[in-house]
């Protein structure tokens, strides 16, 4: 269904950013990585499904770094046709107690990544009048949780700018919509298991079944490979008018 396409997954070296990549390399579409860490193994693993891969290790809280990806991109496959705004992080603290520069870095990586991204990829979009845009938002991006302010606040930014983005677009073929998965068991989520764990002096098991139980009713964790289902469903014709949704994935964590 992609063959042809270049999906540009922010983020992509773990956790949900690769399980979309991977979803998305399977339609058949071209991928262009980012991400910290080893890009060899996930390279490899795209690669596997007979596409073509390139890598590009923008630190997306630099906004020249993030100008420097998004020509990369064109010049390696064309244009960007699918762009996936996904890299994040979390820090938990009291407001009175946060960090001030993980405020600032959460703000920039989880929300004017976006932003930049977006507004750079638009006009090649615009001219082919084809393109989605794919904002990994949270749960978060629709209720909040005690001591994530940061997050909170970047989450439902970036619905915002989802809104916006689609609305400014919605004469077009170019879409953006949002996914708000509840828990996702990635290293993002392992810490807050760990610091759970290790703060109430109970086992990793029973840390993880705490944390789904205070909040997502399925007691099931979603997976990177439902949440690519689910990109993949936005870049299919039967997504045309799928316009500016915040889609939850969350085992009815926000139906209570
Ligand atoms: P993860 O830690 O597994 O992956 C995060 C990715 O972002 C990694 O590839 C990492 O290298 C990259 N990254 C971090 N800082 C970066 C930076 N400055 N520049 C470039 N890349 C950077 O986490 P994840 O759980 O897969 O999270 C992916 C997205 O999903 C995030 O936006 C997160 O907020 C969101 N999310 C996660 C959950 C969850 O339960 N795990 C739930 C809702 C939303």
């Amino acid at each position: 269904m992609l063959a042809n396409k270049t999906a540009l997954v922010t983020g992509s070296t773990s956790g949900i950013g690769l399980g979309i990549a991977k979803a998305l390399a399977r339609q058949g579409a071209n991928i262009v990585l980012n991400g910290f860490g080893d890009a060899e193994a996930p390279k490899a693993e795209i690669a596997a499904l007979g596409v073509k891969v390139a890598y590009h290790g923008a630190d997306m809280s630099k906004p020249a770094e993030i100008e420097d990806m998004m020509k990369f991109a064109a010049a390696q496959f064309g244009q960007v046709d699918i762009l996936v705004n996904n890299a994040g992080i979390q820090h938990v603290a009291r407001v009175e107690d946060f960090p001030v520069e993980k405020w600032d870095a959460i703000i920039a990586i989880n929300l004017s990544s976006a932003f930049h991204a977006t507004r750079l990829a638009l006009p090649a979009m615009r001219a082919a009048n084809w393109g989605r845009i794919i904002n990994v938002a949270s749960v978060h991006g629709l209720v909040a949780s005690a001591e994530k302010s940061a997050y909170v606040a970047a989450k439902h930014g970036v619905v915002g700018l989802t809104k916006v983005t689609a609305l400014e677009n919605a004469t077009t073929g170019v879409t953006c919509n949002a996914i708000c998965p509840g828990w996702v068991l990635t290293p993002l989520v392992q810490k807050q298991v760990d610091a759970k764990a290790a703060a109430l002096g109970i086992s990793n098991e029973d840390a993880k079944k705490q944390l789904l139980g205070e909040k997502e009713p399925s007691m099931q964790f979603t997976t990177p490979e439902e949440l690519g289902e689910l990109a993949v469903f936005f870049c299919s014709p039967a997504g045309a008018n799928v316009r500016g949704v915040a889609w939850n994935m969350d085992g009815g964590w926000t139906a209570q």
